[in-house]
């Protein structure tokens, strides 16, 4: 996939203002990621165990480290990572919702969750967090 997605104009006006805003409007548990978000400029979608993954209103989709295992804001690509920050986004920013890849004609259903969005082999509740390589989508792109 592409670490640069297209933004319509109302959408990167949108990013733009949420993170020049991030500090005062962001849900309060994620808060402490202002300083990350005013030096890096994106948006945070996905709150990962050591990075978040985040968008630029330029599209650009970007991950960096809230460990310090190292520094900087790197952008990424991975069908996994992409999906998991659109899918996740267009929960907290519905107007993202648009930005969710529909899944393509050649798409195959998903192997690890056949299609469920929901991981196989995990114990019907307390696994809720568990997200699938599609992101829960229930597919994922050709050659992926
Ligand atoms: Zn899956």
């Amino acid at each position: 996939m592409n670490s640069q997605i297209e933004l319509p104009a109302d959408l990167a006006a949108f990013v733009e203002e949420r993170i020049q805003r991030f500090s005062e409007e962001a849900p309060e548990q994620r808060r402490w990621l202002a300083p990350y978000v005013s030096q890096h400029r994106g948006l945070p979608l996905y709150l990962g165990w050591t990075g978040t993954l985040a968008l630029r209103a330029t599209g650009e989709l970007i991950q960096w480290s809230t460990e310090d295992e190292w520094p900087g804001a790197r952008e990424f690509d991975d069908v996994t990572s992409v999906q998991l920050a659109l899918v996740e986004g267009a929960k907290l920013y519905p107007e993202l919702v648009p930005l969710v890849p529909e899944r393509p004609a050649n798409a195959r259903t998903c192997e690890h969750c056949d299609g469920t969005g929901r991981p196989n082999g995990l114990p019907v509740s307390g696994f809720e967090n568990i997200i699938c390589r599609c992101a829960g989508l229930g597919w994922l792109p050709a050659g992926a």
